[in-house]
């Protein structure tokens, strides 16, 4: 058998409490029978994102201007901000036929709706690679106000029929079974405080790469993490039962995350902490990013933070009921 990983063992020790009498061997053998079996159930499309993530959690920000109501991105504001986010209902308000659905490539004007995203692309500024944004309008029956990745946006056009062009289409990703995402729990030191960090570690690397990972976690409206000042996001929570983690969420969008098996954080120091602060500092990165290395306490946050992939915030901690 392969070495567990932490939410195996976690798991595997819950199994084991519940079920007195079971070696640890055979409850191992349990939780990655019960995995497998999740694992193996029909993905719904080819954009499944294997962290378990609900895309598009976020709930657009309503903005109108004149007679058009126009759901704007949760990415549009944390790109470009509020103002940004005014500026682009105010163009869709004023412009003519001209400005069209990126997916039906009809007009939007005289559409009483009108969605409003953003697709990140890839360019090149001399030697730099770097990352451009462009709006992306659609009537409401084509898509949801969400960000896209130049990649995914292709797929979305190529799957409607829409001409596209061949080589912004990505080769479609070998089928293979999903890895179990893992998480880790880490106590921290910020300003001499204790403080409790949680990190959920995707199975497999995004189908459509960073630029994927970040289009799908800023549909969700997570923002980037900021490790030299991070500060606490209002609305987003940790959920726990008992004291074990269950989910990530969002006060108004919902579920942005459910563990597979509620996650015991374990450490004296890490439950110290949380309890003192009454947060947890939660983020996320593609698979692979951050190095894992076991035993290793201090881990490297910086490839993550080049590539600009590395989402989180600080999230009140709260028991599942209390409000
Ligand atoms: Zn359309």
């Amino acid at each position: 058998m392969s070495q567990p990983n932490q939410a195996e063992r976690d798991a595997a020790r819950r199994w084991q409490q519940q079920h007195p009498g079971t070696s640890y061997q055979d409850a191992l053998k349990k939780v990655r029978a019960r995995h497998r079996a999740q694992a193996s159930t029909p993905d719904s499309g080819e954009d499944h994102d294997h962290i378990g993530f609900t895309v598009a959690a976020a709930m657009a920000d309503e903005q109108s201007s004149g007679r058009v109501r126009t759901p704007v991105a949760a990415a549009v504001t944390i790109l470009h901000g509020i103002e940004g986010a005014r500026m682009l209902s105010q163009m869709v308000a004023t412009s003519g036929p001209e400005v069209t659905c990126m997916l039906c490539d009809k007009t939007v004007h005289g559409s009483p709706v009108v969605n409003i995203g953003l697709v990140l692309r890839a360019v090149t500024q001399g030697s730099e690679e770097a990352e451009a944004s462009m709006p992306v309008f659609t009537h409401p029956a084509c898509a949801p106000a969400r960000c896209w990745s130049w990649s995914q946006l292709t797929a979305e056009r190529h799957r409607r029929r829409m001409p596209v062009d061949p080589a912004d289409l990505l080769p479609r990703p070998a089928r293979r079974k999903p890895r179990q995402e893992d998480w880790y729990a880490w106590p921290i030191t910020r300003s001499d405080q204790p403080q409790a960090l949680f990190y959920l570690q995707p199975g497999d690397p995004h189908p459509h790469g960073d630029l994927g990972f970040r289009a799908d976690r800023l549909t969700d409206g997570l923002p980037t993490y900021n490790p030299r000042d991070p500060q606490p996001t209002p609305g987003w929570r940790i959920v726990t039962r008992g004291g074990r983690i269950v989910r990530i969420q969002h006060q108004l969008w919902g579920d942005l995350y459910t563990l597979p098996e509620p996650a015991d954080p374990g450490t004296p120091g890490w439950i110290a902490a949380a309890r003192t602060t009454g947060t947890v500092h939660f983020i996320t990165a593609p698979a692979y990013t951050i190095n894992l290395t076991p035993g290793q306490t201090v881990f490297d946050f910086n490839n993550a933070l080049r590539r600009d992939v590395l989402f989180g915030a600080v999230m009140e901690l709260v028991e599942e009921g209390a409000r």
